[in-house]
């Protein structure tokens, strides 16, 4: 398997280095030192692989869903199998405990197994007219596909990307992030093993921007799906709508949890501390808005940070790490920032605040309390370990602030009353929502967000169907 001393581009299912093409450093997170260089695409290597992709999906379409079915299942295999060696590649490029990162592995791999099964469910329908005419809608797939994929979740990200346009029956031509690139290299090459053809699944680098501007400008491009910021998915879906390409947008989130009077305090705490420290926080479905209700906000308050202190921070490979570094120099600087504008506008700071150390990007988990409403972290996506718990007069207080923003990816509440509970469902704005409990992410369940975290889901059926698009054919 290639590893951080190889890394390569995958170009009609070659190993593509060298040949004085620029290159990029890769940094291990917990040391700052540097793991390995990565080549980047030259303006020759993405017309190959436009044209490869042109190629393999005129074929790939046309395979049965059987024989789809079959290569993702045996890709599946190959990830079980080779899931220590990848999240141990994902763990010193990306810095999360070493069984979050081979956890993430077999994530990809239920995926892929899921996704084996859906590809041959994609049924259309038939309308029979009563004069003997008829409409038959059928599904086809939408076309060669660009994935640009964040560092936050290096396998499951190029796994969304690729996963859902192979069942479907087109070609991708995917870009995972430069600073976590090995573990998506890794996991495109299982799928090459496992029998899907090298002008169907392609990998390169480079600069971001050069890149996706260079692969939308060409009409071969039909769909574009990308994870990474609100930002950068508003600039791509304005360059893929000068085509008319299909777009998929998995943006940021800023999640409201919403603690209702009848919650068990502990109950809450012990699923949800946990959950808003994983992957130092940088999850799109972070939990970070915290909306207690005011009986419950001191106990609450005080309960959290005393978890939060508990938290062992360090080198992902060590046995006792709970959380570890942040994934580049920007997180650390970034979170700062937004710490010491919250504590001008008088936010308290309970727990954490700082930077740990000066080797790597850690930092402590930090817990901010009655944070004003217009201090820049209760706007924008903080994305690291931090939470941020306010006091609510009453349920209609918590459910106007969870809707406050233009955000709405996942959401999270504790209440066992019923009626709440439907008022819930129905009135929170986001594409997920968990009640008493902290998981948003299922291989069976659609995974995606309204408003500013983007539009097209993966994961579940609509994984498959977002790379799909209707023809319907009247007969006579
Ligand atoms: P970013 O949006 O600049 O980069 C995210 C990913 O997109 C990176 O892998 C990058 O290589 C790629 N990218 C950037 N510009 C691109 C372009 N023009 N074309 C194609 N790909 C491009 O974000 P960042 O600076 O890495 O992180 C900043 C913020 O982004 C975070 O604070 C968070 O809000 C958000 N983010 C969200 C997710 C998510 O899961 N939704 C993941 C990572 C970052």
């Amino acid at each position: 398997m290639s590893d951080h001393s190889n890394l390569h581009l995958l170009i009609g299912g070659e190993k593509v280095s060298g040949g004085g093409r620029d290159m990029i450093e890769v940094i291990d997170p917990a040391t700052a030192e540097v793991l390995g260089s990565l080549p980047t695409a030259t303006t020759d290597d993405l017309d190959a692989a436009l044209a490869n992709a042109d190629k393999g999906f005129h074929a790939w379409r046309k395979e049965s869903a059987d024989k789809r079915a079959a290569v993702l299942t045996k890709a599946g295999q190959l990830l079980r199998e080779r899931a220590k060696d990848i999240g141990t590649l994902l763990t010193k490029e990306q810095g999360k405990p070493i069984k979050e990162a081979i956890g993430e592995v077999i994530y990809c791999a239920m995926l892929f197994e899921f996704y084996a099964g859906e590809c041959k469910r994609t049924y259309g329908r038939e309308l029979v007219r009563p004069t003997g005419q008829s409409a038959r809608v059928i599904y086809v797939p939408v076309g060669p596909v660009a994935g640009f994929a964040a560092w936050n979740f290096p396998a499951i990200n190029v796994a969304r990307k690729i996963g859902g346009a192979i069942a479907a029956g087109c070609s991708v031509i995917v870009k995972p992030s430069e600073e976590t690139p090995a573990a998506g290299i890794a996991l495109v090459q299982a799928l090459l093993d496992a029998g899907v053809p090298g002008d169907v699944c392609q990998v390169v680098f480079g600069v971001p921007d050069e890149v996706s501007r260079h692969l939308l400008a060409s009409p071969i491009i039909r769909k574009v799906t990308f994870t990474g910021s609100t930002a950068v998915g508003k600039h791509l879906t304005k360059l893929a709508a000068d085509d008319m390409k299909v777009t998929t947008m998995e943006l940021g989130g800023h999640a409201p949890i919403m603690v209702f009077k009848d919650s068990d305090v502990d109950t809450v705490l012990d699923t949800m501390v946990g959950a808003a420290y994983r992957n130092a926080g940088q999850v799109c479905v972070s939990p970070t808005r915290f909306l207690v209700e005011q009986d419950l906000f001191p106990a609450f308050r005080d309960g959290f940070v005393e978890r939060a202190k508990a938290i062992t921070v360090g080198n992902g490979f060590d046995d006792a790490t709970l959380m570890g570094p942040m994934a580049n120099d920007r997180g650390p600087e970034g979170l700062a920032k937004k710490i010491a504008n919250a504590k001008d506008k008088g936010a308290k700071v309970d727990a954490g605040g700082e930077r740990i150390g000066n080797q790597g990007f850690f930092f402590e988990p930090t817990v901010l309390s009655e944070v004003p409403t217009d201090a820049d972290i209760m706007n924008e996506e903080p994305f690291g370990p931090i939470a941020l718990i306010n006091p609510m007069a009453n349920a209609d207080a918590i459910i106007e602030e969870a809707n406050r923003l233009p955000y709405g990816l996942a959401a999270y509440a504790w209440t066992n009353d019923p009626k709440l509970r439907s008022r819930l469902a129905a009135d929170v704005e986001a594409g997920m929502l968990a009640i008493n409990g902290a998981n948003v992410s299922a291989v069976d369940a659609p995974f995606g967000g309204v408003k500013w975290s983007g539009h097209g889901q993966e994961d579940g059926a609509e994984g498959v169907m977002h790379c799909m698009v209707p023809k319907t054919i009247h007969e006579s």
